[in-house]
């Protein structure tokens, strides 16, 4: 299929390019020395994962141990509520440790394993990665370091213990504002004293070259999944597909099986409480281009250009920018973002949960409520959307700022 003179039949084998571009988004601006631990794991992958046996290992633990595949579950009572619009989801609060995330910390972990490498190391600041990646670290028998700051290590405690019972090192980072951004810096610094023994396994698609890539690929099982099953569920494809987008690795895992289909794709930002800057964390809606983090992409700024301050309802999502190839996405016009705010997204947690007997993360909750929008909207048709994660994680957070409805 050509959308806007791309050709998508060949789409994943020219994006990225070589030097992992999306257009003009991606890349690699680091330094000299990251850069050689960047295209020390490119190499691997670009060799890793066309072995059968790596393709095998993987597969068995997806079934195995994740427990994929993942169903889709048609939503009756919500579809019915609604009209004439049948609505889906793809379920990835069942896959192992309650979200999309294990998809690709499992392929980086394993990764990790076939280099040689003792040690993984990441930042996190919900602690939903850093949860993630310590599970793959346990399965897989290597170190975990993860830095968190120390704000976040007292908002979340539940995660900083299950880090801990799984094995990992929680590392405190006590500069500046202690909270994400410190956590990255303190990561990467360590990572470039360390890179020999570890990899830093990023939990997005974010990054430098490969990273945007890479967990694009380890979470496109999402997406050809889903196709799979909902055209043996219907027989047809259906006419939406809809995820929220933090960094914005389950919506590409998702998007990434129907980019080449006749297929509306939506990504859903978090607008927070608002437009004003500061109150949302809605890059690609009021982003301008601008390098942050090692690559290029749409971001949201201060006054000064640098990474402005986000905030949304879910801690998953707010993030001053989006993945690179959502950039590009977004340029091209292939997938439309769009935003909803914490109310839409709260009262969609509930319907979901009353209606339909799943409870939603908060994150997750943004997806639901633009899907029961837009099928408000078109009146007719399917929509499948990615269930990115369960709530459990949300239920203390929930009851104290808005009680039991
Ligand atoms: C982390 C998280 C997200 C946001 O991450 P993306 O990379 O944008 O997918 C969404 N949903 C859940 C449940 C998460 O834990």
């Amino acid at each position: 299929m050509k959308f806007n003179d791309i050709d998508f039949d060949t789409y994943f084998k020219n994006y990225p390019d070589a030097n992992g571009f999306y257009g003009k988004y991606g890349g690699a601006y680091i330094s000299d020395e990251l850069k050689k631990a960047m295209e020390e794991i490119t190499e691997a992958y670009f060799t890793i994962c066309k072995s059968s046996k790596f393709i095998g290992d993987l597969r068995k633990i997806r079934k195995e141990f994740q427990g994929r595949p993942t169903p889709i579950s048609y939503l009756e009572r919500l579809s019915n509520s609604i009209g004439h619009v049948q609505l889906y989801v793809k379920r990835e609060d069942l896959n192992h440790s309650g979200a999309h995330k294990l998809n690709h910390c499992m392929g980086e972990a394993l990764l990790a394993k076939y280099m040689g490498k003792k040690k993984v190391i990441a930042e996190t600041g919900a602690g939903q990665h850093g949860v993630a990646l310590a599970t793959a670290a346990a399965y897989f028998g290597l170190e975990c370091d993860i830095y968190m700051g120390a704000v976040d290590i007292k908002k979340q405690a539940p995660n900083v213990a299950r880090m801990k019972i799984l094995g990992a090192n929680v590392i405190e980072v006590t500069h500046g504002l202690a909270t994400l951004k410190e956590a990255v810096d303190a990561a990467f610094t360590a990572y470039s004293k360390e890179y020999k023994d570890c990899i830093y396994c990023i939990g997005s698609v974010l990054g430098p070259h490969p990273f945007p890539m890479m967990v694009r690929d380890f979470q496109s099982v999402v997406g050809v999944e889903a196709r799979d099953q909902f055209t043996k569920m219907t027989g047809e494809l259906p006419d939406a597909v809809v995820a929220c987008v933090g960094g914005g690795s389950n919506a590409m895992g998702i998007f990434s099986g129907f980019l080449n289909d006749p297929v509306d794709l939506y990504g859903v930002e978090p607008l927070g409480r608002g437009p004003a800057l500061g109150d949302h964390a809605a890059s690609l809606k009021y982003g301008t281009e601008g390098i942050m983090h090692g690559f290029n992409s749409i971001m949201l700024k201060d006054e000064n250009g640098e990474p402005a301050p986000v905030y949304s309802v879910a801690s998953g999502l707010d993030y001053p920018s989006s993945g690179p190839e959502h950039a590009f996405l977004h340029d091209i016009g292939r997938v439309k973002y769009d935003v909803v705010d914490d109310k839409e997204t709260i009262d969609a947690f509930f319907t979901l949960s009353r209606m339909e007997g799943i409870i939603p993360a908060i994150e997750s909750s943004h997806a639901v409520a633009y899907g029961i929008k837009l099928a408000k909207q078109i009146g007719r048709g399917s929509i499948l959307i990615c269930l990115s994660g369960r709530g459990d994680k949300d239920m203390d957070y929930i009851i104290e700022k808005y009680g039991i409805r």
